[in-house]
């Protein structure tokens, strides 16, 4: 098999797959001179949008294809071509089973994110029988419980944003890049998993694969459907209260304050936002230390104002996807502020688990066809912020800020305009009149002015101002803020060693909860690098 580089297809030209399709055929075999009939298995390998030359938009590809004679492959590879030929090799996954220890009980798996959830998958086709215990619900009635609180404000604080059967990502945009290195074809085997349970192939070669939240919470259900039928058993609605450590060793755990587990191999994949469950693991000595991370809050604009900045073009249609961007600044303080987890043709949504503090993060359907475009603006904040370098100081910086942004509203999501936020107006050359936020669960307009300290705030209006100098109208008047975006990832990491483990024998700290991931995606890899040191180490 072969494969070409830097492919270039103009944007209308792959308008359908069949043109796609017979458009990519006819370029390949003219660059090889060959006859097209000669070519054969065109798989597209990777697809990225290449804005550069806007109004002018291409699709740019990487190709792999067989050429029905085989012998000429070789020939082809020697000779000097336009385009960039190589061999194509694909890095297929495995899970090495060369455990030899026998396991004394089924491993546990704390928590059903995607870190929780990869891990439980790989483990279960391989015949460990996992048994995972989620504080939440099954992802069918999280799905109400969300709806419910977004309509009604009622929050259930074991089942919303944050918690419950697929974990924080299950409200999201489902944006599955990643920025982690793939050395041995664990972001492939996640991307792998997602179409296995139900979402679409193109996921496996775009350049930034996402599903929405109605795909992924399909997916979900599919996957926990299979490790179901292969001998995993799901406890939904138990939370571990506590652990049983023995001379250093992990022994057993206890659900609902009530029930004790013996264990032996505990996977910790909690999340960030476990805050008890932290506080326990404190209160047992658990090595871990505070983590930096970043505050903010999720601005708003009209989707096609970044369409038409990013693309040139108005009316994109159907044919490529809604724009997006990725920003980033220093400021004269030295502070990053910077765009995160971009949510194009999305909402804005209450991302709330405690009684009245507030956070709120940004989600998208699958069709990403909602009017506004939003990101969070964060400001990384550090152990200097918290006033403590105490394990827990963040999360104790995370609830004030939610408490803050929870009395602004009054138990709703605090919006404002940016002019009003600055106290400066007169920027309006793109944003000429307000227009309407797109929010899940109730919102007010109130005066944010008050949520941060002056040097954050002055970082984000700093940083503003050079986003506005790369995407015109980014800091007009009429653009809208929400608040608070507080958890960007963890506060805190739960140390462990090369081989995962916590000084804590039998404790494998896993996922972004303990502070190892950022993304669906990258949780995900955590989950199967953790499921690979289970069956280097046990035989199912
Ligand atoms: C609204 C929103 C949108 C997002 N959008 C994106 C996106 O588009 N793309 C992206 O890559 N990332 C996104 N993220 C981040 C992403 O969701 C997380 O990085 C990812 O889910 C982390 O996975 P995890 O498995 O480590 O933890 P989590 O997904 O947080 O899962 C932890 C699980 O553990 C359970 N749990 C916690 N404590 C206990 C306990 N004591 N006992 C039992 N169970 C427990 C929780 O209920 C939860 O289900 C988004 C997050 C949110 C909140």
């Amino acid at each position: 098999m072969l494969q070409i580089n830097q492919l270039k297809l103009p944007v209308e030209e792959a308008s359908t797959k069949e043109n796609e399709y017979s458009a990519l055929l006819y370029r390949i075999a003219g660059s090889l001179h060959l006859n097209s009939d000669m070519i054969d298995e065109i798989q597209i390998q990777k697809k990225s949008l290449d804005a550069r030359k806007k109004p002018q938009l291409f699709y740019v590809y990487c190709i792999s294809f067989k050429i029905k004679n085989s012998s000429l492959e070789e020939k082809i590879l020697k000779k000097k071509h336009s385009a960039d030929i190589t061999r194509f090799k694909l890095v297929s996954y495995q899970l090495e089973m060369t455990g030899t220890k026998k396991m004394l009980h089924r491993p546990i798996i704390i928590g059903m994110g995607p870190a929780g959830l990869f891990c439980g998958y790989t483990l279960s086709k391989a015949g460990y029988c996992p048994v995972i215990y989620e504080r939440g619900k099954r992802v069918e009635e999280r799905i109400r419980d969300v709806e419910e609180f977004w309509k009604n404000g009622k929050l259930l604080i074991n089942s919303n944003v944050q918690f419950g059967e697929g974990g924080a990502g299950t409200f999201s945009d489902g944006k599955l890049n990643t920025l982690i290195k793939d050395k041995n074809g664990r972001n492939r085997e996640v991307l792998r998993i997602f179409v296995e349970n139900g979402a679409p192939e193109h996921i496996l070669y775009d350049s930034k694969p996402h599903i929405g939240t109605d795909i992924l919470s399909k997916t979900v259900a599919s996957m926990r459907n299979k490790m179901l039928e292969w001998g995993a058993e799901i406890n939904y609605e138990s939370t571990v209260t506590d652990f049983r450590i023995e001379k250093n060793i992990v022994t057993g755990i206890e659900i609902n304050n009530k029930k004790i587990i013996p264990a032996e191999t505990v996977i910790l994949a909690i999340g960030h936002s476990a805050r008890d469950t932290f506080e326990t693991l404190y209160h047992h000595n658990i090595p871990m230390v505070a983590k930096d991370f970043a505050v903010g809050m999720r601005l708003q604009h009209r989707q096609e104002h970044i369409d038409y900045i990013q693309y040139g073009r108005d009316n994109r249609g159907k044919s490529f996807p809604a724009a997006s961007y990725k920003l980033a600044a220093k400021t004269a303080q030295d502070r990053g502020v910077y765009s995160f987890c971009m949510c194009p043709g999305g909402y804005v949504v209450n991302a709330s688990s405690e009684e009245n503090r507030l956070a709120i993060n940004g989600m998208s359907y699958s069709g990403r066809n909602a009017n506004n475009a939003n990101s969070a603006i964060i400001m990384s904040v550090t152990k200097a912020d918290f006033g403590s370098d105490h394990p827990l100081a963040g999360i104790h910086f995370q609830r004030e800020l939610e408490e803050k942004a929870y009395k602004l509203g009054n138990g709703s999501i605090p919006i404002q305009y940016y002019h009003d936020f600055t106290g400066k107006s007169g920027k309006r050359e793109y944003i000429k009149e307000p227009f309407e936020p797109c929010i899940k669960g109730s919102y007010i307009f109130s005066d944010l002015r008050s949520l941060f300290s002056d040097s954050v705030k002055a970082a984000f209006i700093e940083g503003m101002t050079q986003f506005g100098n790369i995407i015109p109208g980014f800091d007009d008047d009429y653009c809208i803020l929400a608040g608070v975006e507080s958890r960007t990832s963890s506060p805190v990491r739960i140390l462990r060693d090369t081989v995962y483990e916590s000084e804590v024998k039998g404790l494998y700290p896993c996922g972004e909860g303990a502070g190892y991931a950022g993304g669906i995606t990258s949780a995900a890899m955590d989950g199967l690098a953790i499921a690979e040191v289970i069956a280097k180490k046990y035989y199912p």
